[in-house]
C-alpha cells in the first residue's frame, strides 16, 4: 500500500525527530563557521528559513494523508547560481552545477541519515560505492531521503542523527567521487529512506528537476506522492544494485 507506506516513513522520520529534541546534538547554525579554503567569504552561517509549518518547537501531527503536510522547501543551493538539465544519466537524479564551494543546503528540515566524509573513489575500479564521494543524506520531515554528493567538503557538525532545518549548510558543491575532472556540481538524488549503504537506491529513484524547478521559484512542491509511487513500484526489487552498477 502506497499511503501506509507513506506514512510509516513520516511515523519513523517524526519519531527520529522527536528523539533528537531530547538531547538537541550541536547545530551547524551554532557551530564554528568552516575553516576550509573554499568557503566562500561573507557567509559564514547558513541560511535559516523558518516558517510556522517547518517549526522544530510545534511539529504537527501525523496527516491523514502525508502529501498534505505542510514543509517547507529549499533549492539546495544556496548563495550561488545553480544551473542543471531535467535529464542525468541511466537513473533518475540531477547534477547541479554551481561554482566551487558553494554552499549544499538541506532542502527541507529533518535528521542527517548519512554521511561520506572520505573521497574512496577510483578511475580504475569506478566501484559504484564510491561514485559519490563526499555526500550527506538527509531524511525529511516529509518522510523522504535527499541526497547530495560530489562535495569538496562536509559542513562541519553535520553528522549522523544531527537535526537540521531547511536551508542549513550541509556542505559545499565540489567534484570528488566520479565526479573528478567533470566541473563542480553537486549530484542531487530523491528516494525512500533505506538500509545504510544502499547507494543505488539513495543516488535517487525519482526525477528531481521539477521539484528543483519549483523550490527555486518559491513554490512548495512535494515529492513525497512520486517518491511512494516509486517505491511501490520499484521497492520489491531494490535489494540489489540493478543498473549502472
Ligand atoms: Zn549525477
Amino acid at each position: 500500500m502506497v499511503v501506509v507506506a507513506g506514512v510509516t516513513g513520516l511515523v519513523v522520520a517524526l519519531s527520529a525527530w522527536q528523539e533528537g529534541r531530547e538531547s538537541p546534538p550541536p547545530t551547524p547554525a551554532s557551530a564554528a563557521p568552516e575553516a576550509t579554503p573554499d568557503t566562500p567569504s561573507g557567509r559564514p552561517e547558513p541560511r535559516r528559513t523558518p516558517s510556522p509549518s517547518a517549526s522544530a518547537e510545534a511539529p504537527e501531527p501525523a496527516p491523514s494523508h502525508p502529501v498534505r503536510k505542510k514543509v517547507s522547501y529549499a533549492f539546495p543551493i544556496e548563495g550561488c547560481a545553480g544551473s542543471y538539465a531535467a535529464e542525468h544519466h541511466n537513473y533518475p537524479a540531477t547534477d547541479i552545477f554551481a561554482a566551487q564551494g558553494c554552499a549544499f543546503v538541506s532542502p527541507v528540515a529533518g535528521v542527517v541519515d548519512e554521511v561520506g566524509t572520505v573521497d574512496r573513489w577510483s578511475a580504475s575500479d569506478n566501484r559504484g560505492a564510491d561514485r559519490g564521494g563526499k555526500f550527506v543524506s538527509v531524511v525529511g520531515v516529509d518522510g523522504v531521503r535527499y541526497y547530495g554528493s560530489h562535495l569538496s567538503v562536509v559542513a562541519s557538525g553535520i553528522r549522523p542523527g544531527v537535526r537540521v532545518q531547511d536551508g542549513v549548510r550541509l556542505g559545499s558543491v565540489g567534484e570528488t567521487g566520479s565526479a573528478r575532472g567533470t566541473g563542480p556540481h553537486v549530484h542531487f538524488g530523491i528516494s525512500w529512506p533505506g538500509p545504510p549503504d544502499q547507494w543505488w537506491v539513495r543516488r535517487g529513484v525519482v526525477a528531481p528537476a521539477p521539484f528543483l524547478d519549483a523550490w527555486r521559484a518559491g513554490r512548495n512542491a512535494s515529492p513525497v506522492a512520486a517518491v511512494a509511487e516509486a517505491e511501490r513500484r520499484l521497492g520489491p526489487q531494490s535489494g540489489e544494485c540493478r543498473q549502472y552498477c
